[in-house]
């Protein structure tokens, strides 16, 4: 999606206004959008699953309250909000998407990412994700069941990606490390080679 797009637009009008009628500065904005790209960001999601690979208490309990293991990390200005966690797993893989809008686990993940707004993800996540994923590089083994959860304004959800093979000598902060803000949305596979790209 282009910067001239109908959203990009609106939120561009809406933000002058809002500069305009004295509710907001531009410094404002511009310090909520780096906190968010600098400070928050996936590494606090990407935190979370490396505990969950070393850690299976913690697994368990991030599985069965996402929110509350956010709560245990004490992360800085995390928005509180009801966070889902699933699981990939070799027969099971998820992936993320909001159908209506833009949902997304902000204090998790930080800041979406471009093509999560765009329509056709959108739309196409729930229509054909196979195909979304094959996009994205991710060819699945044709048995693998593919689940999409549709984020709202209530719930947000995260994928706790599998745990690649040979990364047995890596510890907590090491995997992190190879832990991709895609891999949570479940468009990306961990690698054990991989180093994390950010945004
Ligand atoms: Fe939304």
């Amino acid at each position: 999606m282009s910067d001239t797009s109908i959203p990009a637009l609106r939120a561009e009008a809406l933000e002058s206004l809002l500069i305009e009628k004295g509710l907001l500065s531009e410094a404002e904005i511009d310090q909520t959008l780096e906190f968010y790209n600098e400070r928050v960001g996936p590494m606090n999601g990407a935190r979370m699953v490396a505990r969950a690979w070393v850690d299976e208490d913690f697994r368990r309990r991030m599985l069965a309250d996402g929110t509350a293991a956010v709560d245990e990390f004490k992360f800085v200005g995390g928005e509180v909000q009801k966070l889902v966690v699933v699981e990939n797993t070799p027969e099971v893989h998820n992936m993320v998407v909001c159908t209506l809008c833009s949902c997304y686990p902000w204090a998790v993940l930080g800041l979406p990412p471009k093509w999560y707004k765009d329509p056709a993800y959108r739309s196409r996540s729930v229509r054909e994700p196979r195909a979304v994923l094959a996009e994205f590089g991710v060819e699945l083994d044709p048995d693998k069941e593919v689940r999409v959860w549709d984020s709202s304004a209530e719930v947000r959800y995260m994928v706790l990606p599998e745990r690649p093979a040979g990364t047995e000598h890596l510890d907590e902060r090491a995997l992190a490390e190879i832990v991709s803000r895609d891999a949570m949305i479940g468009v990306a596979v961990c690698e054990s080679s991989a180093v994390r790209q950010g945004l």
